[in-house]
């Protein structure tokens, strides 16, 4: 591989895409039409549409015939705002319909300056490789030394010199249903992609600056909705908040309205919650920036623990693999989160997993030595299930399989198979049903409804009036955001700042989205997402176009998990949040889901049993 210098430029996108048959160890262009782009976007959304005229449903997630796709924005490379993510879709083994997983860092971009928009990764390879992409020349190189090394050491073995690596640790190469991907100091975290490279015997990817430089088709227009899409960013309170904090920014506001997972989701707060808050920890642990790049919101940190400087665990993990086992130490979290970044573990499922089986020690359904809030035997269970030993052969298939063989289903806090991230819905009930209907399971980030809900108290947690309407909205925006692989968390600002919003009193605002949810949602600008999608690929895109594109992308996910089997009685909650109060709740609330499903089902366009109608599926073109 040689360092090359970018020689020739690309306005916008190539739109080429490489596939790679492991199997044989050939690849092929695949090209994408202007048409499929302004449907579909790129990112997240063209991933989708390459893995649905390619994947047959049914299929083992961890067998050959699985299909990774890895696909870059028309953003990526631009210097567009927060524009650093790229996108990743396949067949989950832990839920067994479509996981999907977004990560931060350079391999996006340093794909796309080989004139790669994304890779189509399909087959096995017979023993442990490495691939390694420069332009046109795609290399296949053995890995059998990389093989069995935790995430750091294959990192440095493979080097970071004008390249980024997307690496599996021991947890995927043994299959560990929540295994991740590294990307440098970021990862693709959810739905267990790690098991599905390891199940390939692919141990890392690695993209090498390539011949290209990348620019804008419309570059004055880009300069200007670019700048005014920073200044939106950089002067929103809760991008501010973040900035400082971190996402840990989340954890004061969540504490206070008692929906931080503690015990199993059984207490929504504890008196030691408080150390785990954004705030303390930057007084205590000499935190600063560690972030993806491009960026202006800066929510990625590091800080000292323990006398190390390590990443600063995000708010999932500190609810999750910290409040929700009982721990609050910081410095203890921060180890956990160092052994599963180390060995390739999603924190927010080993934590929801360990929680499921301290519960169930408890009541007697499995043997072990874990009790909340007890540390000591926590890193050596990290341990166990990363290198499937004793009972962490098990633990290693996630919270629904444990409970399908041990019992304790009602206190499996899952959904469709995926652990459920922290935020307790019985203190906001529209993310209740955002959990429930999100297309990869327990998701807080499909149509995050506590932005609305807690963040900024402008929709009532405790009522399911509008809840169907925003979150079908939130759902179609965030699918076409992310298929920009532009960072979720620039909605506030893009969305919040403009005008009209900046414009309305907060009373006045609140009530029309109580009351009238569609004069509200119509009174969002979103535009600046289509317009730099226009400038960036020259592609005509209105704001009609971009929601439209993000619903098409939304309900071709749920087609594909139709096709593997997903149906009603699917889209539920666990039976704690349904029917069981926090301890610590006095109003004793539990999540009303039936009456939110109804609605949200009849504005989506589903039948009774969940499935989309023909009408909804002509009407966007699938
Ligand atoms: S806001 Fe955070 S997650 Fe988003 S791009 Fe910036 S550092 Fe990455």
């Amino acid at each position: 591989m040689k360092n090359i210098k970018p020689i020739h430029e690309i306005a916008g996108t190539l739109n080429s895409v490489l596939q790679i048959d492991l199997s044989s160890k050939t690849f092929t262009k695949v090209q994408i039409s202007e048409k499929l782009r302004k449907l579909y976007l790129g990112g997240k959304g063209i991933g989708l549409k390459l893995l649905y005229d390619r994947l047959k449903p049914g299929i083992d997630p961890l067998d050959k015939d699985n299909i990774i796709i890895i696909m870059t924005g028309v953003m990526a490379g631009t210097g567009g705002p927060c524009s650093g993510r790229f996108h990743t879709v396949f067949k989950s083994p832990l839920t067994g319909i479509i996981g999907s997983s977004s990560c931060g860092g350079s391999f996006g971009r340093q794909l796309k300056s080989s004139g790669w928009d994304g890779i189509i990764l399909k087959g096995k390879f017979d023993t442990p490789v490495s691939i390694q992409i420069q332009n046109d020349t795609i290399e296949f190189l053995d890995a059998s030394d990389l093989w069995g090394k935790d995430i750091p050491d294959a990192q440095v073995q493979i080097g970071t010199k004008n390249k980024d690596a997307l690496v599996i640790g021991p947890a995927g190469e043994n299959l560990v249903r929540f295994s991740n991907v590294a990307s440098g100091y970021r990862y693709l975290g959810r739905c267990g992609l790690g098991a599905v490279m390891g199940s390939k015997n692919l141990k890392a990817i690695v993209a090498v600056k390539g011949k290209y430089s990348i620019v804008p088709v419309h570059k004055n227009q880009f300069r200007k909705h670019n700048k005014r899409a920073n200044q939106y960013i950089i002067r929103n309170k809760i991008s501010r908040m973040n900035r400082q904090f971190g996402t840990a920014a989340n954890a004061k506001p969540i504490i206070k309205n008692n929906m931080l997972p503690v015990n199993n989701f059984t207490y929504g707060n504890h008196p030691k919650a408080n150390d785990i808050t954004g705030e303390v920890i930057k007084e205590n642990h000499n935190t600063s920036y560690h972030t993806c790049k491009p960026c202006s919101i800066l929510c990625g940190h590091k800080g000292k623990f323990d006398g190390k400087i390590t990443n600063v665990p995000e708010y999932e993990t500190l609810a999750l693999l910290g409040a929700n086992i009982g721990i609050f130490d910081p410095n203890k979290i921060s180890r956990f989160n160092e052994i599963c970044n180390k060995k390739g573990m999603d924190t927010i499922s080993a934590g929801g997993t360990l929680a499921w089986v301290m519960e169930a020690t408890q009541k007697g359904l499995v043997k072990t030595n874990l009790k909340f809030g007890s540390s000591k035997q926590i890193e050596k269970a990290l341990e166990t299930i990363a290198n499937l030993e004793g009972f962490g052969k098990q633990m290693a298939k996630g919270s629904r399989e444990l409970s399908n063989e041990f019992g304790g289903k009602e206190f499996a806090i899952q959904v469709k198979g995926l652990e459920m991230a922290g935020y307790d819905p019985r203190g906001a009930y529209g993310q209740g049903l955002a959990y429930a209907v999100a297309n990869r399971g327990a998701c807080h980030l499909s149509s995050f409804m506590i932005g609305f809900e807690n963040l900024l108290g402008i929709l009532n947690p405790h009522t399911i009036r509008s809840k169907p309407e925003f979150v079908k909205f939130l759902e179609n925006m965030n699918a076409a955001v992310n298929s920009m692989d532009i960072c979720l968390f620039t909605e506030y600002g893009i969305t919040l700042e403009t005008v009209l919003i900046k414009l309305t009193p907060h009373f006045v605002l609140s009530t029309l989205m109580q009351n009238v949810p569609s004069i509200a949602i119509a009174l969002v600008d979103f535009s600046l997402y289509p317009k730099l999608f226009s400038a960036a690929s020259g592609i005509n895109l209105s704001s009609k176009d971009f929601l439209k594109a993000g619903e098409r992308i939304h309900i071709l996910e749920r087609l594909m998990n139709v096709n593997e089997g997903i149906r009603k009685e699917d889209d539920t909650l666990p039976q704690r949040l349904l029917s069981e109060p926090q301890k610590d709740d006095s109003k004793k609330r539990k999540v009303p889901l039936e009456q939110m499903l109804k609605k949200y089902y009849k504005l989506r366009g589903y039948d009774k049993e969940g499935i989309p109608h023909q009408k909804i599926l002509k009407k966007l073109g699938i």
